[in-house]
């Protein structure tokens, strides 16, 4: 094998990208910036909200992450799940809960209408908001809870 040359970035570098990485594979759901730069802070490091932004970008421009649009416009991040490459999210409004999804069919529309209209290098990101099981299990018992306690 042919010797890699070692990566022009200094050390304190990877060593703040492992800090954030260590963040990130805690977690279950996505979060945002802001929340990772809070439990940083938390954990005595000094990482700046600027330099998280950066790295979180960088990160999942590389793949290493995920990043979505939240249904608010929040920029979200979160350890990649089990699907490899490009691939979409099923996400629990409530609890934050992802599934990884392959979606077959947007990727042959998406790749038709854009030969339909000349483009090329074509990219999407389409994510699925809703309400997981478990959570609905909660609603319908609490509605259901309130409902006997009127009839009494
Ligand atoms: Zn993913
Ligand atoms: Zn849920
Ligand atoms: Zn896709």
């Amino acid at each position: 094998m042919k010797r890699v040359s070692q990566p022009k970035a200094p050390r304190r570098k990877s060593s703040r990208e492992s800090q954030i990485i260590e963040v990130i594979n805690q977690l279950d759901q996505f979060l945002g910036a802001q929340q990772i730069h809070k439990i940083l802070s938390n954990e005595k490091s000094s990482i700046g909200l600027a330099t998280i932004y950066r790295r979180l970008e960088l990160l999942s421009a590389e793949g290493k992450i995920d990043a979505i649009i939240s249904p608010t416009g929040e920029r979200l991040y979160r350890r990649c799940g089990q699907i490899e490459g490009h691939h979409h999210h099923l996400i629990c409004r409530l609890c934050g809960a992802t599934e990884e999804i392959d979606l077959e069919a947007v990727e042959s529309i998406t790749a038709r209408i854009a030969r339909r209209y000349g483009y090329q290098d074509i990219s999407h990101s389409l994510e699925v908001f809703g309400i997981c099981a478990s959570c609905q299990s909660i609603q319908t018992s609490s509605i259901k809870s309130v409902s006997k306690a009127k009839l009494r």
